[in-house]
C-alpha cells in the first residue's frame, strides 16, 4: 500500500479523475520532453463522455499553456481502461515525437501505459488487506493510526494536518457562499441556506442533521466550483470525511491531534480499498467513490469516539456494504447532481454506521476485506453507462425531462 500522500491530495476540484489525473499527465509531459510544440490530446471513455463537465478540457489547457494543444473526444472507441487519454507529441517541424497512452485511474493517480513506463510509486505498507493490517496491530500492540505513523514515519503528520487545514477551510469558504454554481444547470448553493436555517430548528437532532449536511454542501459546492478541496478520496466525494469530523469535533470540543490520527485511520480504509478495489467512479461507479468516503468517515467517526480496531472495522464495513451498487450517473457530466447532496447523505450515513457498529458491538459477521472485494466485482459488473458517462439513470431521465 502506497502511502496517504497520495490518497489525500490537495487540489482544485470538481474531480480528481477528470481534472487532477489529466494535469498530473500533462505535467508528466512537461517535465520529461522539453522539444515539443504541438499537443493532440485524445480522451476516449468516461473522459470524453463527461470531460467538458469534469471540465478535463479547461485543465489540459491550462497545464499546456506554452504550447500548441487540440483536444479531441473519442465518444465511440471502447478502451481497456474507462479513463484513458493518449498524448501525441510533435516537434517543430510536425514529426511525432511520441505517443503517451494514460489511464486515470482514480483520486489524482495515473499510469503511463507500456512496460518501461509505468508512474511507479513505491508501496510504504508492507500489507495488502485489512485483516492482515489488523494482525499486526494486536501483535505489535498498536492503534491504527499508530501503524500510519511506524510506516511512514511522523512526518506524514505534518501532511496530514496540511490537509485537515484545507478540509476547515473548504467548509468554511463554502459556508460563505451562495449564488449559482457554474456549468449550466442553474443548481443554487445551499450550504448558508443549511447552516442558517439551523437556529430556527426546535430539535436538536434536526439541527445536528442540518449542521452535518450544511458542512458536506459547503465542500462539496466548493468542488464543483473548482474551489481548493482534498481528496478523500475523490473530488467528488471529498465532502463526507470532513463534514463528519468537523462536526465531531465541534460537538466533543476534540484537539487537533485527534482529528489529524482520525484522518489517518480513515486513511487506511481508504488505501485498502484503493488497492484491492477502486476508488473511481468511472471504474467502480459511485459506490468506490460516496461509498469509499463514508466508510473512511465511519471509521475516523469510531476512532474519535474510542472505539477499538474491531469496532472501527464494523462501522467502515456497514458504510460501504449500504452503498454497494450505487451507481455514477452526473447530469451534464457535471459534479453537482446527484454528488453534492450524496456528500451529505453519507456524512450521515458515516455516523449512523459508527452508532450502529458501536450498539452491535462483537455481533459482525462480514469482514471489511469481504465488502471491499464485492465491491470491486459489482463494480465491474455494473453496465458501462452507470459509470461515470452521463448516459444512464439520472443523468439520461433529466434529459428526457429537460
Ligand atoms: S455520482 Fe458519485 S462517483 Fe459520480 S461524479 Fe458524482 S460523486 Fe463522483
Amino acid at each position: 500500500m502506497e502511502s496517504l500522500i497520495h490518497l489525500y491530495k490537495i487540489g482544485h476540484g470538481p474531480s480528481s479523475s477528470h481534472t487532477m489525473g489529466p494535469e498530473t499527465a500533462c505535467n508528466y509531459i512537461l517535465d520529461n520532453y522539453s522539444n515539443v510544440h504541438k499537443i493532440i490530446a485524445t480522451l476516449y471513455g468516461s473522459l470524453a463522455l463527461t470531460g467538458k463537465g469534469h471540465l478535463t478540457d479547461r485543465i489540459i489547457y491550462q497545464t499546456l499553456k506554452s504550447l500548441n494543444v487540440e483536444i479531441k473526444f473519442n465518444f465511440d472507441q471502447i478502451t481497456t481502461h474507462p479513463n484513458t487519454m493518449v498524448f501525441d507529441l510533435f516537434d517543430f517541424n510536425g514529426n511525432l515525437l511520441d505517443s503517451l497512452k494514460f489511464f486515470s485511474v482514480g483520486g489524482g493517480d495515473v499510469i503511463l501505459d507500456g512496460s518501461n513506463k509505468k508512474i511507479i510509486k513505491k508501496d510504504v505498507y508492507p500489507f495488502k488487506s485489512f485483516d492482515e493490517i489488523k494482525e499486526f496491530c494486536k501483535k505489535e500492540k498498536i492503534s491504527l493510526c499508530e501503524l500510519v505513523y511506524k510506516f511512514e514515519g511522523t512526518d506524514i503528520k505534518k501532511h496530514l494536518e496540511k490537509v485537515y487545514e484545507t478540509m476547515e477551510s473548504s467548509i468554511s469558504n463554502g459556508l460563505t457562499k451562495d449564488g449559482e454554481l457554474p456549468g449550466g444547470l442553474h443548481v443554487l448553493r445551499k450550504a448558508a441556506q443549511l447552516y442558517n436555517s439551523i437556529e430556527l430548528q426546535e430539535s436538536s437532532d434536526i439541527k445536528e442533521l442540518r449542521l452535518v449536511s450544511s458542512y458536506a454542501f459547503a465542500v462539496s459546492e466548493e468542488n464543483a466550483s473548482g474551489g481548493k478541496i482534498v481528496t478523500a478520496p475523490t473530488c467528488g466525494a471529498c465532502g463526507v470525511l470532513p463534514a463528519s469530523i468537523f462536526y465531531l469535533k465541534q460537538k466533543n470540543n476534540l484537539n487537533k491531534e485527534k482529528i489529524i490520527d482520525a484522518i489517518a485511520v480513515a486513511g487506511i480504509i481508504g488505501n485498502v480499498i484503493k488497492t484491492n478495489a477502486s476508488i473511481s467512479g468511472a471504474f467502480a461507479g459511485c459506490q468506490s467513490e460516496i461509498g469509499s468516503a463514508c466508510s473512511m468517515a465511519a471509521a475516523a467517526i469510531a476512532y474519535l469516539k474510542d472505539e477499538s480496531v474491531e469496532e472501527i472495522e464494523y462501522a467502515a464495513e456497514i458504510a460501504l456494504e449500504h452503498h454497494l451498487g450505487l451507481t455514477c450517473d452526473p447530469i451534464n457530466g457535471l459534479v453537482q447532481i446527484p454528488c453534492i447532496e450524496r456528500n451529505a447523505v453519507a456524512a450521515l450515513r458515516a455516523i449512523d454506521a459508527a452508532n450502529l457498529a458501536k450498539f452491535l458491538k462483537g455481533t459482525r459477521k462480514i469482514s471489511f476485506d469481504t465488502v471491499v472485494k464485492t465491491m470491486y466485482e459489482t463494480g465491474k459488473d455494473l453496465s458501462h453507462e452507470y459509470k461515470e458517462t452521463s448516459i444512464g439513470g439520472l443523468a439520461k431521465n433529466y434529459k428526457k425531462e429537460g
